[in-house]
């Protein structure tokens, strides 16, 4: 079976990824990412952006494209013309797949009027965005801005926008399964849900099992495997753990669904196999 994985993030060697990539079981560096995703079958990942919005050709390996980030950069009217001009340069190289919010950690809602001009070059350039939700990584964000329901009020305003949920709102998958029954423009990726080197999964499945069964239970609700994407948040957990779980969450006939055609219809990624 092939696998996209369609949530990575590639840091520079600064503590916090190498922290997080050792207790993963890893290295933080692209050479060590490789040659995991050829033992685990991953032809190719989706980089979800953190670099500065100015640096319009990034240059990432071949085995991977990239959402451009609006990351750590101040948001508002005041700037949305400078940087939507920026967007449109990264939408015109090819290896840029898509756009990447970080609700959240930024405090601004991906609803608001002044957000327009991205959405509109999204559609322009036929390119998904995808959405921080749920859970913050720092404790100086703020929730209410990552919350699901921001989804829902941008899904709604802009229809013709292909909106990534990334992580299914964890742990709001109650609100985050509304969010996505109501609106067909919203994909779902499942990365970022794991941390960490799980040492027994049938341990780890037992601790969790009521957190295992509310997710898996939504997901059966949905019932929409077509709008679901497997994704790890490289470097934030084991790739092979990732791998399991996510078999584990899916039933058996849609994985070449969630790990593969998806990400490629979604995306509409340029991967043949022989990348990675
Ligand atoms: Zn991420």
């Amino acid at each position: 079976m092939k696998i996209i994985d369609a949530h990575l993030h590639v840091f520079p060697h600064e503590e916090y990824a190498e922290r997080i990539a050792r207790a993963a079981n890893h290295e933080n560096s692209l050479t060590h990412l490789k040659s995991v995703y050829e033992d685990l079958g991953i032809i190719g990942g989706v980089v979800m952006g953190n670099r500065p919005l100015e640096d319009t050709r990034p240059e990432y390996a071949p085995f991977l494209v990239y959402c451009v980030g609006l990351d750590r950069i101040p948001l508002g009217p005041e700037y949305v013309k400078k940087q939507a001009k920026l967007v449109e340069e990264h939408f015109q190289n090819p290896q840029c797949v898509g756009l990447k919010l970080y609700p959240g950690y930024q405090r601004f809602y991906i609803y608001e009027d002044w957000m327009e001009p991205f959405y509109e070059l999204a559609v322009k350039y036929n390119k998904p965005v995808a959405v921080h939700t749920g859970l913050t990584a720092s404790e100086d964000a703020l929730l209410k801005y990552s919350h699901p329901f921001v989804l829902d009020e941008a899904a709604t305003k802009f229809r013709d926008v292909q909106f990534i949920m990334c992580h299914f709102g964890e742990p709001w998958y109650t609100d985050a399964a509304a969010v996505i029954e109501k609106n067909p423009n919203v994909a779902v990726d499942l990365s970022g849900i794991l941390e960490g080197k799980i040492p027994d999964f049938e341990a780890f499945t037992r601790k969790k099992h009521m957190y295992l069964e509310r997710m898996r239970g939504w997901l059966e609700y949905l019932d929409c495997y077509d709008r679901f994407m497997f994704g790890t948040d490289w470097p934030l957990a084991n790739l092979e753990d990732y791998i399991e779980f996510t078999k584990y969450m899916i039933p058996f006939e849609h994985w070449d669904d969630v790990f593969y055609r998806n990400a490629v219809r979604i995306y509409h990624l340029p991967f043949t196999g022989k990348e990675a």
